[in-house]
């Protein structure tokens, strides 16, 4: 038995999707062809996008593909406004001057929101604007952004949104008949519950399109992986097979439990039970339920000094629940995910395990 990961990615997968990965494929074969086509097909349809997306995978992890997305999708002359409430939002600024874009940001602190008054009021003062970048749920706090207003207000000035909806993308709703945005990235190894190794960037038919000589990158290109893909369905470079085959299974998983809906109500209830068992164990929870994604939770550390994060960490391990460390810079926290292959039992039996460890290792609350 595996530890329960806890985490936001990579997280606690199904035994059926770990098992379809005992094969080997030929990258150039039908039956791999086919298996590809149809994670492609499957992925626009998560956001009704037949007929006006196009999804381009892209080996590596999220940060992979959301650096595709940047690079490929905006021209060099782009002028980006970048939405920052922590961390993701940080590495997207990040990638930006890398890539030698133009952006400035909105920066709010880590527990908040932003204002939408304020948005419309700086892409009024910044005629130059082209683009605006927003994430979804920031899984550094686990904050839900609010994705239609900012949507919104992006489509109100006639800018093109693109979205980091990794930890998001597949258990909250990113509809594209309600949602007007350009392009959004996300990968297999969060809510969609596949292993990791690969990203996908679904962006509008005339957004890919127009992509041609943006990238700095050849293997990032997407514009260059689109149109070899398009070509002969299969892969520039050798891809990730396995993790293919594992992340079809996992969305195939995914459209049994009732596809976003079904999957958002699981993973809601496992964060009911986490957030209302912590509360009565003595934590206190960073966000208010009303900003609280049912992705991953932020606890403050207890004040006590038998408190160490480390030790908890271990003796929590040592009882084979897998937590994540804190990512805020302005106060010492934990964070508790929800989301993967688990259930309400496996929530029970996580607050149980804390419930001894802190009887364990002398922490009052
Ligand atoms: C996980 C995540 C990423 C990508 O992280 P990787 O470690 O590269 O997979 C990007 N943005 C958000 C919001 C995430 O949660």
């Amino acid at each position: 038995m595996d530890k329960k990961l806890l985490t936001p990615g990579p997280l606690t997968t199904s035994m059926s999707t770990k098992e379809a990965m005992l094969h080997d494929w030929g990258s150039r074969d039908q039956k791999f062809i086919d298996l590809n086509q149809s994670i492609r097909d499957s992925l626009i349809k998560l956001i009704d996008g037949e007929g006006n997306y196009q999804c381009v995978p892209m080996q590596g992890s999220g940060t992979f593909a959301v650096e595709s997305m940047i690079s490929s999708l905006t021209p060099k002359d782009a002028n980006i406004l970048i939405l920052i409430n922590g961390a993701y939002g940080q590495r997207m600024k990040k990638m930006c001057a890398y890539l030698n874009r133009s952006a400035i940001d909105y920066e709010v602190a880590e527990h908040e929101p932003h204002d939408m008054k304020k948005l419309e009021e700086i892409i009024d003062a910044n005629k130059q604007l082209t683009h605006v970048f927003a994430v979804y749920c920031e899984t550094t706090s686990g904050i839900l952004n609010p994705i239609n207003d900012i949507a919104n207000v992006v489509k109100k000035k006639n800018l093109s949104l693109f979205i980091d909806a990794m930890s998001a993308f597949g258990a909250l709703p990113l509809s594209s008949k309600d949602v007007t945005f350009d392009a959004v990235a996300a990968s297999s190894n969060k809510c969609l519950e596949g292993v990791p190794g690969v990203g996908f960037i679904l962006m509008k038919n005339d957004v890919i399109e127009k992509a041609k000589g943006n990238c700095h990158s050849l293997s990032l290109d997407l514009y260059d992986q689109w149109t070899a893909m398009e070509k002969n369905k299969q892969w520039r470079f050798t891809p990730p097979t396995h993790v293919l085959a594992a992340f079809n299974q996992a969305i195939d998983e995914h459209q049994k439990e009732g596809g976003i809906e079904g999957r958002h109500k699981r993973y809601k209830n496992n964060c009911k039970i986490i957030c209302d068992g912590m509360k009565e164990i003595g934590f206190e929870q960073l966000l208010p339920d009303e900003l609280q994604a049912p992705i991953i939770i932020t606890f403050k550390q207890p004040s006590d000094l038998n408190f160490n994060f480390q030790k908890f960490y271990n003796a929590l391990s040592d009882k084979d629940f897998l937590i994540y460390p804190g990512k805020l810079t302005v106060a010492d926290t934990f964070r508790i995910g929800c989301i993967g292959n688990l259930n309400d039992q496996d929530m029970k039996d996580t607050l149980t395990a804390i419930k001894e460890v802190i009887s364990d290792l002398k922490i009052s609350l």
